[in-house]
């Protein structure tokens, strides 16, 4: 793998549209060091997915750079892999062709032809790859055969394909059930481990944040900053059963105190609500005219 240093600095963001001005993010500058594992926490809405993005060179930033390996990176390209929230395998391609999709693309950029033995390392590693998923029955299944989690192991292959020096990851648990996506927290960490690529994370699972993570960078509402810059010190290799130690729990509640103080504790929510039922207190009655 090739080294993968990340390098963000002053990277901000603000959305200007017909109607609306959005302050995505403020001046955030940060490293993640080649084979770490980052994860981004904050409240909905603070430009995690935003930052992210950008770094994979899908959203252009207001200001600022991000480099990789001290390349500037503006475009996607094969030395970052994304993994994103919804399922975004191509429905008509199987498994083994949907992770090989990257490889046609980047051979295609090639300034020569592959020989023989390049295709085949290329092949072994496709099936290398999908069988580290644990999809070797599945690889000629098309993804409306596979349950959630198996689209998201096929998608984690897929971004893997190009043995890219940096892997991007948005929420990408986000819509499975508890059993799976602890399964899929397992399944990183063995891939990281096998694999030493640089990884950053974005969820609002604090739990899954301290479990994968060697550094936790927390976000404030947004307009989104860094606010704390966390080091999880538990051993590696992780299991499961690590979520129940001291160290894992003090943790935990360290970083979800940090979010709850970003909440509204004004009582506005409140108060508003409050008003709105107040001004009517007859609750709404049946029409018991149609049930007589
Ligand atoms: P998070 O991932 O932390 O939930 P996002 O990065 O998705 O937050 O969004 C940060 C802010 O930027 C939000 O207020 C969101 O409405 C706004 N935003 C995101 N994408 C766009 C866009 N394409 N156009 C306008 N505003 C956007």
């Amino acid at each position: 793998m090739p080294g993968g240093h990340l390098q963000i600095r002053d990277v901000a963001k603000t959305f200007i549209t017909r109607r609306t001005v959005t302050q995505a993010l403020l001046p955030t500058s940060f490293d993640v060091q080649p084979g770490e594992f980052v994860s981004l926490v904050g409240p909905s809405g603070c430009g995690k997915s935003t930052l992210l993005y950008i770094v994979a060179g899908l959203e252009d930033c207001s200001g600022g750079d991000v480099r990789v390996d001290d390349t500037p990176v503006s475009d996607p390209g094969p030395d970052r892999g994304m993994v994103f929230q919804n399922y975004t395998l191509f429905p008509w391609l199987t498994v083994r062709e949907n992770t090989r999709f990257p490889m046609t693309l980047s051979a295609n950029a090639l300034p020569y032809e592959c020989t023989q033995a390049e295709v085949r390392s290329r092949l072994d590693r496709i099936g290398a790859l999908i069988e580290l998923m644990g999809l070797a029955d599945f690889e000629h299944a098309y993804p409306r055969e596979l349950s959630g989690g198996m689209k998201q192991r096929a998608a984690i292959a897929r971004a893997l394909a190009n043995e890219p020096a940096v892997l991007l990851m948005d929420e990408p648990f986000g819509a499975l059930d508890a059993q799976t996506r602890e399964e899929m927290q397992e399944l990183v960490l063995l891939v990281r481990a096998h694999l030493q690529t640089t990884v950053l994370f974005v969820t609002h699972d604090v739990e899954e944040a301290v479990f994968l993570s060697d550094r936790i960078l927390v976000m404030s509402p947004r307009p989104g900053r860094l606010r704390a810059d966390i080091r999880v010190g538990l051993p590696v290799p992780r299991t499961i059963d690590d979520k129940l130690s001291h160290e894992f729990l003090r943790l935990k509640r360290e970083i979800s105190a940090m979010l709850h103080e970003g909440r509204d504790t004004t009582g506005a929510r409140d108060t508003l609500l409050r008003r709105m039922f107040s001004q009517d207190e007859r609750k709404p009655q049946m029409n018991t005219d149609e049930h007589s």
